[in-house]
């Protein structure tokens, strides 16, 4: 079945999204055509000449200049999956048009699955968007602002909740109108002039012009060849300053994403997966009905990853 991302413009309703993805064949050509854009080649000798043996996620193309058999899946996000690629699509489609964020609680509800295959299906499914958003970086005028993500963990003791609070900065480029264009939000290893330069290296353009509140940090943004603007705030803090409003917009959301979708999670293991879906989601957020298209494209992509390793915590630089 043909898709193309103009009839996505106006928006994607779900009987839209089942009418594109609704077959397990439907969703088998979409992996086809994301992995393999301008038709198979083979990964052994680059030979295009073939045959499609299966169907659905089984599929599998051998090469017949060398016989080599390429499975649909394997190597893929999707690899080794006894899910129907179906129930793949659609978890895709609720975690792209949920602008909230989407617990997996709620995936395991509406797609019908056991509760560790949906919380691994959603992890899985935001660690491709958090990767994909990760090689973005922020250039011109950039504000900044520093945040913890979580607080005390629910039945914590009491003053024992640090342990599962992670630091994490928060950045927002504005055109020249001062309206945002893109956020990026990430954990990092504290507020530290050697945290903020890691930092400033990996997500801002050199030549940015980043405007802080003044915390001392923000000013080893210069080692990314980046300019650094002090805003004298005084007593008030930025969240009360005009010229922090997009930063604080982004800062707001994402607390309504938190504490709405996913009350608590385990902040200090997977922030910067939370945090990165978060932020795909924003820097589409003109066009949430071609998201669903690009983050089927984008999912189709992605590396396997095992299961350990989406376990495995995070380590923050
Ligand atoms: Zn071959």
């Amino acid at each position: 079945m043909a898709y193309n991302f103009i009839q996505f413009q106006q928006g994607m309703s779900l009987p839209e999204f089942l009418h594109c993805f609704g077959t397990e064949a439907a969703c088998a050509e979409a992996v086809q055509r994301a992995r393999w854009p301008n038709g198979f080649a083979c990964p052994r000798c680059r030979g295009s000449a073939h045959c499609v043996l299966g169907a659905g996620s089984r599929r599998l193309f051998q090469c017949n200049a060398c016989h080599h058999q390429a499975s649909l899946i394997a190597g893929t996000v999707f690899a080794s999956t006894k899910l129907p690629l179906t129930k793949w699509f659609l978890a895709i489609y609720l975690i792209s048009q949920a602008k909230t964020g989407l617990s997996a609680l709620a995936l395991k509800r509406q797609i019908g699955v056991s509760y560790p295959t949906a919380w691994l299906m959603h992890h899985k499914i935001m660690s491709v968007m958090a990767q994909r958003d990760a090689t973005y970086r922020l250039s011109g005028t950039v504000q900044v602002d520093d945040a913890y993500l979580g607080g005390e963990r629910a039945g914590g003791k009491p003053g024992r909740g640090s342990e599962n609070k992670v630091p994490f900065v928060a950045a927002v480029s504005l055109n020249e109108q001062g309206n945002p264009l893109y956020a990026k939000v990430a954990a990092v290893a504290g507020f530290t002039s050697e945290a903020i330069s890691n930092w400033a290296q990996s997500s801002l353009e050199p030549g940015a012009q980043v405007h802080s509140d003044g915390l001392a940090c923000f000013a080893a943004v210069t080692d990314a060849g980046c300019t650094h603007h002090a805003e004298v705030v005084g007593q008030r803090k930025p969240r009360d300053l005009p010229q922090f409003k997009w930063v604080n917009t982004v800062l707001g959301n994402l607390k309504t994403m938190v504490s709405g979708a996913y009350k608590a999670f385990a902040y200090s293991k997977y922030a910067q997966r939370y945090l990165g879906a978060f932020a795909y989601r924003f820097n589409r957020r003109f066009d949430l009905a071609g998201m669903v298209a690009r983050l089927v494209v984008d999912v189709c992509r992605g590396h396997a990853i095992p299961e350990r390793q989406i376990r495995l915590a995070e380590v923050h630089f």
